[in-house]
């Protein structure tokens, strides 16, 4: 079996990310031998009661980790974090209406173009002028606007909003890339969503937590499909739901809880942030792509002073047995993406492998 192996290499990726061990082994199990029943959860039908009880759990899982009451719902749909950029217009702009925009990179972009469609949509804030190297922080949220929609974490460029924008319109969140990663205040949302491959899960079930009174309001005639209401009248299995991402969610919840929820990976994750930081700020060949005040916890971007030494970086991290963590296109370099699944350990083995480097190279 693979499965030793598995733990042996330290999985930075960005994206689809690193699951727990014993949560793949898990999953592996109920691909033949679903819940003592001999089948396989990939062939047994969403309205079994055993089922049933997956999908039940995996929604009050995440209002019990986001501590909110039963003013809230939780869906698992398909179509990614993307869909939703679509998805959230259309259940939240009313018609004549309008909605506000942070501009923190990528995603926000992609959220914005598909908001623009839907109706008027006001980018209040951008950091579009560096690059998305930092995160926008003065800006008038029109009281007028039907939403506010920033993106927590930005994955791509690696920045992170420390401190949410007060508001007195509905607040929409994407939190596909730190979910679950830090305790916030999710009664001060209206809307929370996350495509589960980044910290939540594996790829194929997006999480979507909404209050109930922000929908229904638009005046829109609604596809069924692309109506909150409707999948939240069919507890989220309108239609058959992603059920294999969706236990495969559930288990790596309920690994957060079992090793002590929100409080311990919190803790976890500003150690391992502090411990790679620490060491791009000391290494004389490395340098950090964004602002100090922004940096993500999740997704740590930077890049080498002599760019023409990449590619023995690389073979450095490949002999430590090291993954994923080539820098997205826009932006080169490094990435190394400290998700809740990603141990210490393994961060401590890239500090190890940086300060090699340097004494090697500088
Ligand atoms: C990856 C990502 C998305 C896109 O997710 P898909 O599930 O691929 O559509 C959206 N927002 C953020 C912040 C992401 O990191």
């Amino acid at each position: 079996m693979s499965t030793t192996t598995a733990s042996k290499v330290h999985n930075f990726s960005a994206g689809p990310g690193i699951l727990p061990l014993e949560v793949l082994q898990q999953a592996s199990e109920a691909c033949i031998n679903f819940d003592g029943l001999n089948l396989s959860l990939l062939e047994i039908s969403h309205r079994s009661k055993n089922y049933e009880r997956v999908m039940l759990e995996a929604r009050n899982t995440v209002k019990e980790l986001f501590e909110v009451g039963d003013d809230y719902e939780v869906l698992y749909l398909g179509g990614g974090a993307s869909l939703q950029f679509a998805m959230i217009p259309y259940n939240l702009m009313k018609e004549g209406g309008s909605a506000a925009y942070v501009n923190t990179g990528v995603w926000a972009t992609k959220a914005i173009k598909e908001a623009k469609i839907i109706g008027n949509t006001k980018v209040i804030a951008s950091s579009e002028d560096k690059k998305f190297t930092y995160v926008p922080k003065e800006y008038v949220i029109p009281s007028d606007a039907d939403y506010l929609h920033i993106t927590s974490n930005n994955t791509i460029y690696g920045t992170q909003m420390k401190h949410f924008p007060k508001c007195d319109i509905p607040l929409v969140c994407d939190m596909s890339s730190d979910i679950f990663s830090r305790k916030v205040n999710a009664k001060d949302f209206t809307l929370i969503y996350a495509g589960a491959q980044k910290n939540m899960g594996p790829a194929g079930s997006t999480m979507v937590m909404v209050k109930k009174d922000a929908l229904g309001k638009t005046g829109r005639k609604m596809l069924s499909m692309l109506d909150y209401q409707v999948h939240i009248k069919g507890d989220s299995m309108y239609n058959t739901p992603p059920v294999f991402p969706i236990y495969v969610t559930l288990l790596t919840m309920q690994w957060l809880k079992k090793n002590g929820g929100i409080a311990w990976i919190e803790k976890l994750n500003q150690q391992k942030a502090d411990a790679i930081y620490n060491e791009i700020d000391r290494n004389s060949l490395f340098y950090g792509t964004v602002d100090k005040a922004d940096r993500s916890n999740m997704n740590v971007c930077f890049l080498l002073k002599k760019p023409e030494l990449e590619n023995e970086f690389d073979k450095f991290c490949k002999e430590a047995n090291m993954s994923g963590l080539r820098g997205h296109r826009d932006v080169g370099g490094f990435r190394a993406s400290l998700y809740n699944a990603l141990p210490l350990e393994s961060v401590h083995v890239l500090v190890e492998v940086m300060k090699e480097f340097e004494k090697k190279f500088a």
